[in-house]
């Protein structure tokens, strides 16, 4: 069973993740989209509403799960049986970053593979800090956000 985990902050997800995820679909037989938490950061969305976005987004589709998880991703993954991370690219400094990120969850995960997939040009610009900018600016950032989110913004 090839079982990925996404892992992020999603506050909120975007369109973008929503699209990297499905077309990561075909290539696992499930994906746990998986809400990392940190108690140092501050969030802009509250962890239970973040999960039921993305919940209500995938309320559909059978092969993906949706959870959180504390400390490191890696261990999570060793928990749940997953072999996989999942994560998108939108550019190089997103390359830079996730390369490190990559090698250290292979030593860390035992092997764990990260595939990548390179975000379609379409949503490459979209990003959940964009959005929250644009959400606490007052604009409209209805464009970047999945129905479940719309609904509540
Ligand atoms: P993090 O807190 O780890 O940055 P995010 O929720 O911002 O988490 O992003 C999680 C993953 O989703 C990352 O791999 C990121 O590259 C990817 N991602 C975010 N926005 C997009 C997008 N617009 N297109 C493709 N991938 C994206």
């Amino acid at each position: 069973m090839k079982i990925a985990v996404f892992p992020g902050s999603f506050d909120p997800i975007t369109t973008g993740h929503v699209d990297l995820v499905k077309r990561a679909l075909p290539l696992f037989d499930k994906i746990y989209i998986a809400i990392g938490v940190n108690s140092q950061k501050k969030y802009l969305n509250d962890l239970d509403t973040r999960l039921r976005w993305i919940k209500e987004t995938f309320a559909n589709e059978e092969k993906v799960v949706v959870d959180s998880f504390e400390k490191l991703t890696a261990h999570y993954c060793q928990r749940i049986g997953a072999r996989y991370l999942l994560r998108g690219l939108r550019n190089a400094s997103d390359f830079d970053y996730e390369k490190t990120i990559s090698q250290l969850n292979d030593i860390v995960g035992g092997g764990l593979e990260t595939v990548f997939l390179i975000s379609r040009p379409a949503y490459s610009h979209i990003s959940s800090t964009i959005v929250r900018e644009i959400i606490k600016g007052g604009g409209d950032a209805s464009s970047f956000l999945p129905e479940a989110v719309l609904k509540d913004i």
